[in-house]
């Protein structure tokens, strides 16, 4: 039998990359997405994990259903870990990714080669109402482009360029991602988990 589960998020590009990672690490789940009536969860946390958790635990608790949740984003060593947290309306906007990638090309224009360093950031948290919570992190490390390049992902991809490529993280192919990203690293743990449960 598959467990059902809830994704607590909206956000296209995460369900598809949440499934798929799910999927490959192997676990048999029927994750449905957020019903149209779950309330809208405000990100208050200064933290992905605290963020992560304040989402996963309102979906479950509305749903009654164990739920997964994703918050994530982009830090920059020059911008003192900033966006961060705000990385989703960064520009103002919530979810603008092209306003928000511009306004980091712009912040980061004269920003020498060997002071780019940046990291994405998912925490991925998992509640089972009247049970058990968790929240585990996951990394990726690299540097800032100085221009958009690839097509592939969404948000700041097309600007981080992983340590050790030669590419931006929207010149990868779906999978070629998911094995080194941030959500990859943290959701391969946490099916790791609710796989021994
Ligand atoms: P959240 O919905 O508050 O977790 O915001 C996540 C934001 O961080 C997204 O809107 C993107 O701007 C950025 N972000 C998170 N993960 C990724 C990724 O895998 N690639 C590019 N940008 C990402």
């Amino acid at each position: 039998m598959t467990d059902r589960i809830v994704l607590a998020t909206r956000n296209p590009h995460k369900i598809e990359e949440v499934r798929r990672i799910l999927v490959d690490a192997g676990l048999a789940i029927d994750m449905v997405e957020l019903p149209s009536d779950a309330p809208e969860v405000a990100e208050t946390e200064s933290t992905f994990a605290g963020n992560a958790l304040l989402k996963a635990r309102a979906i479950a608790q509305a749903t009654g259903l164990p739920t997964i949740a994703d918050d994530s984003g982009l830090c920059v060593d020059a911008l003192n870990g900033m966006p961060g947290v705000l990385s989703a309306r960064w520009a103002g906007r919530h979810g603008d990714d092209e306003a928000n990638l511009a306004l980091v090309l712009a912040q980061m224009l004269d920003v020498p080669e060997h002071r780019r360093g940046a990291q994405f950031i998912c925490a991925a948290a998992w509640v089972v109402p009247g049970s058990h919570e968790h929240v585990v992190e996951g990394a990726l490390e690299g540097s800032l482009l100085r221009e958009a390049r690839g097509s592939h992902g969404f948000g700041y991809d097309p600007i981080f360029c992983p340590d050790g490529m030669a590419v931006s993280v929207a010149q990868l192919q779906p999978g070629e991602k998911d094995a080194i990203s941030h959500r990859g690293r943290a959701f391969r743990t946490l099916a790791a988990m609710m796989g021994s449960r």
